[in-house]
């Protein structure tokens, strides 16, 4: 079998990377494992740029139709007392609308639903889009990508082949890059839970040592996420699920009902955060995108983000080698110039943020207490703080930023305009640096 581009992975990286080969007439074959909907938990936060992305996909509307709007992040901070509503001890709430773009806010998606919307719009270019449900790519053979769908082994052969299998990568292992790994002292429990209708926001609620995100999704639902110290799963468990009970309500009294429809401990899986980063995303005619190039802390909900970020650079490099007649290997480069500074900026607030939870120290949230109100305090904080998640944009914190957050030096008065924060949005030349080479001169 021939096709350009062979995507190992049908998750959201593989099938946002196919939609826009096939909508721009490259003929993609995606081979994905699975030969239905998985039932694992997995990102669920859209943030803007993603958005801004399934735009230019055409499917924009469809996932808001199925997604639960997220316009804040509140960061509540609490005392926990038994069996009782807890003590407020300060709320600091950010704002997506501080980031000067029609994109501004994040959605709240099922994953298999995002899924499924690119799925659909890659199979309306049929004559591009090959999609093998149920085929499992082994690695490769002669040049060519060896895969087993039932008991039968296939041969495809593509100009460019494309890893996007997610943590396991026979790509790139065939690619032999050197990955960086990093661990975490703790864990996370994570399940989908009813919420009441008026529970909208995205809310992360904290003692000094306790984290509970919730993160309201469609239809009435919430996905919550409990910081638990890294291989105590098991005496949780121990414990009954009454110990969860308890603790949701004590930390949130209005999902106090809605924790009791966990009747299982099957219901809730355990995510064992780690990260890593791949030195290369591109050898020869291999690329990674997603998380087979890197995988992040999940506190800044950024995994699937990154994937689709991926895609949309790679997407638009592949496309306009075809349209050019330039070959693809070529200009591979590209991806990764754009791509890997992107992901390790990401990556690096991620394990702030991650930092920012796991020490269970009064001392510790005394710091964090004082840097979230510093965030909101200073607009210039708050701006790049929200630009930066949103993928839209980068600014960088400088000494002075963490000074004022560290309450070394006071807070500004003085609010970012529009102007100013767009000299930090991405710009098309900065997406896509290879549009403006000319033919014949690349
Ligand atoms: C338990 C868990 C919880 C997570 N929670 C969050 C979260 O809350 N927020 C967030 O933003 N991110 C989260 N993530 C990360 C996020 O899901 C990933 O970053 C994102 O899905 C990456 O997309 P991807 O397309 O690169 O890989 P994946 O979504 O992993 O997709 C890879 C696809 O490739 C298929 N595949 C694998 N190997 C092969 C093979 N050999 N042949 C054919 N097909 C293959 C898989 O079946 C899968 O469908 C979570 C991840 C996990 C595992």
């Amino acid at each position: 079998m021939k096709t350009d581009v062979f995507i190992a992975g049908g998750g959201v990286g593989g099938l946002a990377l196919a939609v826009k080969l096939a909508s721009r007439g490259v003929h993609v074959t995606v081979v994905e494992q699975l030969a239905k909907k998985s039932s694992a938990y997995k990102g669920e936060l859209l943030q803007p740029k993603t958005l801004a992305i399934l735009d230019t996909l055409n499917v924009l509307a469809e996932t808001e139709a199925n997604g639960h709007v997220i316009d804040q992040l509140r960061f509540l901070e609490v005392e926990r007392q038994a069996h009782d509503h807890p003590n407020e001890i300060q709320l600091t709430e950010l704002n997506y609308s501080r980031v000067a773009s029609k994109y501004d806010h994040s959605l709240m998606v099922p994953h298999e639903t995002t899924k499924d919307i690119l799925r659909e719009k890659g199979a309306a270019y049929a004559e591009h889009f090959n999609y093998l449900a149920g085929t499992r790519f082994l690695g490769f053979e002669n040049g060519m990508a060896k895969v087993r769908q039932k008991k039968s082994i296939q041969y495809i052969e593509a100009d460019v082949y494309v890893g996007a299998e997610g943590r396991s990568s026979p790509t790139r292992e065939a690619m032999n890059v050197r990955v960086k790994r990093r661990d975490y002292n703790h864990h996370f429990l994570t399940v989908t839970i009813p919420r009441p209708s008026d529970f909208t926001k995205g809310k992360m609620v904290t003692t000094a040592d306790q984290f509970l995100g919730l993160f309201p999704l469609p239809d009435q639902q919430v996905r919550t996420v409990y910081l638990i110290k890294a291989g105590t799963f098991k005496q949780i468990k121990e414990r009954g699920l009454p110990y969860l009970y308890q603790a949701y309500s004590e930390l949130e009294p209005e999902l106090s009902e809605g924790v009791r429809a966990i009747q299982d401990w099957k219901a809730v899986q355990l995510m064992i955060p780690f990260t890593y980063h791949v030195d290369s995303y591109y050898r020869g005619n291999l690329a990674l995108i997603g998380d087979a190039a890197h995988t992040v802390h999940p506190m800044a909900g950024e995994g699937m983000n990154l994937a689709i970020q991926d895609a949309d650079v790679l997407g638009e490099l592949l496309a306009w080698c075809r349209e050019q007649g330039e070959p693809f290997h070529k200009h591979l480069h590209y991806y990764e110039d754009v791509r890997k500074p992107r992901v390790e900026f990401l990556l690096n607030i991620s394990h702030l943020s991650a930092l920012v939870y796991s020490l269970p120290y009064q001392w510790w949230r005394n710091i964090r207490r004082r840097a979230m109100q510093r965030m909101y305090d200073d607009d210039e904080l708050h701006v790049k703080q929200m630009l930066n998640i949103s993928g839209l944009g980068k600014w960088n914190f400088t000494l002075v930023d963490r000074a004022i957050q560290g309450s070394i030096l006071p807070a500004r008065s003085k609010k970012v305009s529009d102007r100013k924060q767009q000299q930090f949005l991405f710009s098309e030349a900065e997406d896509y640096p290879w549009r403006t080479l000319q033919k014949g001169k690349v």
